[in-house]
């Protein structure tokens, strides 16, 4: 398995896991942008949003819904947090298994760099 978040949601690389269930992982971003940056990857591969199915529609609204869960659970959720989605190379993904970035706990700009 060389896929970096497929060995994070294995366990086989260690990771600050905030949230998990049989379908997703979250944990903390390793260069957090913000003071909350947490990762809401599913546990299939899916390396792009490009490669999104009608059959992933399930899976990406719980991965927005367990991302908002987690910004309320910070304290984030009335002052404001932001979710991200980056694909290829234009937005600055790096890492090829589909993962919703949320950040909270400052004043982020827009539009983004
Ligand atoms: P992208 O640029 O692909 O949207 O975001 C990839 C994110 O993964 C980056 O914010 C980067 O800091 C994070 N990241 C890369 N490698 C690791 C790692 O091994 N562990 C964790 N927790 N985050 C990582
Ligand atoms: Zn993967």
């Amino acid at each position: 398995m060389s896929c970096l978040f497929c060995r994070v949601a294995a366990k086989e690389i260690p990771a600050s896991i905030v949230y998990e269930d049989d379908r997703l992982v979250a944990f903390n971003d390793i260069n957090p942008q913000a003071p909350m940056h947490v990762l809401v990857i599913p546990r299939r591969h899916i390396a792009t949003l490009n490669d999104l199915g009608m059959d992933a529609d399930g899976l990406v609204g719980e991965m927005v819904r367990r991302g908002a869960a987690i910004a309320e659970e910070g304290g984030y959720a009335a002052r404001g947090y932001r979710t991200v989605f980056n694909c290829n190379a234009d937005a600055g993904q790096t890492v090829f298994h589909i993962h919703l970035h949320v950040l909270g706990g400052r004043r982020l700009g827009w539009p983004p760099g």
